[in-house]
C-alpha cells in the first residue's frame, strides 16, 4: 500500500485530497494544525484502518514513523482575511514549513507536491495568465505574505529538485470552490452564499469589473492527482478558464439562492487583482486535463452543501479566535 502524507489535511482542499487518495487506496497520513482547518471535515476517515491524524504544526521539525511515498504540502490559510489576521504564521508556513517537508521529503526519498497559487502572478499584467508570466506582486501589501511565501515556495522547492535531485511537483492553484469552504473565510463564494442565506445584500466589492474564474474541487484535485503522478517538475496552473466578473457573479448566486436581496458596494481591497484566469495549456497537454464540472452545476452542489450547515453556522463569526495563534 502507497503510504502519503497531506499537510493541511483538515482544510477544504486538504480533505478532498484525503478522501481521493484513500479511495484510490493509498494510507494516508493526514497533517494539521487545525488553524484555520476543521477536524469535522475528515472525522468520516476517523474510523478506516488505512488513516490516521496528527495534530501538529508543519513550521515546527516534522516527523513521521515509517515510509513515505508521496507527500503533499497544503497547510496554509487561503483566503485574504485569514492572512491579514495571522500573516507571521502564513509566512512561516509557506517557508519554514516547506523547508520542512522538504527535508522530510529528502530522508524519506519522497516525491512532494506543493501547493502553490494564481497568486504569485500577483495582480496580473499578462491574461490569461502562462506559467512563463513571473508576475506583478506588491511585497510589502497585505497580501505580500502570502504571495510571497508561495513564491519562496516554489523556489526552494526547485533548489531541492535541482541541488539534491529530489522529485518535485509544483501545482498553481486558481480559485477553487466547492462543499467544505469554511463559511466565514472571508472568501467570495462563502460570503455571497453566507449573504443570501442570511438575508443581507451582497456585497461586491469596488465597481465589480473584476474578473475571477472559479474551478469546482473534484476537478482541481483530478488535476492535482494527474500531476503527482506524472514525470514534470516545473510548474503547472490548474483552474477553470472560464472567467466571469464579480458583478456578474454576483447577480448569478441573486439567481440560485432566489435571494430578494440587493447587490451592494463596497471598497476594493488594496491589490485585489483585476482579472484572473489560468492558461491551461500545459495541463492539458502534458496530463490530459481539463475542468469538467460547470460553474452552474458546482454552484449547486457547493449551495446545498452551506445550505445543509446548521442554522447557528450561519452567524458564527468565525470557528476561532485567530488572535491568539500570533504569538506561536
Ligand atoms: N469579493 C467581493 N465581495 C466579497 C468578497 C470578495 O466582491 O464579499 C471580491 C474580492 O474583492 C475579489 C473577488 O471577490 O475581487 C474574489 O475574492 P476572494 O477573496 O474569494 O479571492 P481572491 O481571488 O481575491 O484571492
Amino acid at each position: 500500500m502507497k503510504r502519503i502524507l497531506i499537510t493541511g489535511a483538515a482544510g477544504f482542499l486538504g480533505s478532498h485530497l484525503c478522501d481521493r487518495f484513500i479511495k484510490e487506496g493509498y494510507y494516508v497520513i493526514a497533517m494539521d494544525n487545525l488553524i484555520t482547518g476543521d477536524l469535522r471535515n475528515i472525522e468520516h476517515l476517523f474510523k478506516l484502518e488505512n488513516f490516521e491524524f496528527y495534530h501538529h504544526d508543519v513550521t515546527k521539525f516534522v516527523s513521521v514513523p515509517g515510509e513515505l511515498d508521496y507527500i503533499l504540502h497544503f497547510a496554509s490559510p487561503a483566503s485574504p482575511i485569514d492572512y491579514l489576521k495571522i500573516p507571521i504564521q502564513t509566512l512561516k508556513v509557506g517557508a519554514l514549513g516547506t523547508h520542512n517537508l522538504l527535508g522530510l521529503a529528502k530522508v524519506k526519498k519522497a516525491r512532494i507536491l506543493i501547493a502553490s497559487t494564481s497568486e504569485i502572478y500577483g495582480d496580473p499584467l499578462v491574461h490569461p495568465q502562462t506559467e512563463e508570466y513571473y508576475g506583478n506582486v506588491n511585497t510589502i501589501g497585505p497580501r505580500g505574505v502570502y504571495d510571497e511565501a508561495k513564491r519562496f515556495m516554489e523556489s526552494i522547492t526547485m533548489a531541492y529538485n535541482r541541488f539534491h535531485g529530489l522529485e518535485t511537483r509544483i501545482v498553481r492553484i486558481f480559485n477553487t470552490y466547492g462543499p467544505r469552504m469554511r463559511l466565514n473565510d472571508g472568501r467570495v463564494i462563502p460570503a455571497f452564499i453566507g449573504q443570501a442565506l442570511r438575508g443581507e445584500d451582497l456585497t461586491v466589492f469596488g465597481d465589480g469589473s473584476q474578473t475571477r474564474s472559479f474551478c469546482y474541487v473534484d476537478d482541481e484535485v483530478e488535476g492535482i492527482y494527474r500531476l503527482l503522478l506524472s514525470d514534470y517538475a516545473l510548474p503547472v496552473n490548474i483552474g477553470n478558464p472560464h472567467e466571469i466578473t464579480i458583478k456578474d457573479f454576483a447577480e448569478e448566486i441573486v439567481k440560485l439562492t432566489g435571494t430578494d436581496q440587493k447587490v451592494i458596494y463596497k471598497p476594493l481591497p488594496q491589490d485585489d487583482p483585476m482579472q484572473r484566469q489560468p492558461d491551461i495549456s500545459k495541463a492539458t497537454n502534458i496530463l490530459g486535463w481539463e475542468p469538467k464540472v460547470s460553474r452552474s452545476e458546482g454552484m449547486k452542489k457547493t449551495y446545498e452543501y452551506f445550505k445543509s450547515l446548521p442554522e447557528e453556522e450561519l452567524y458564527k463569526k468565525d470557528h476561532k479566535d485567530f488572535k491568539d495563534y500570533n504569538r506561536i
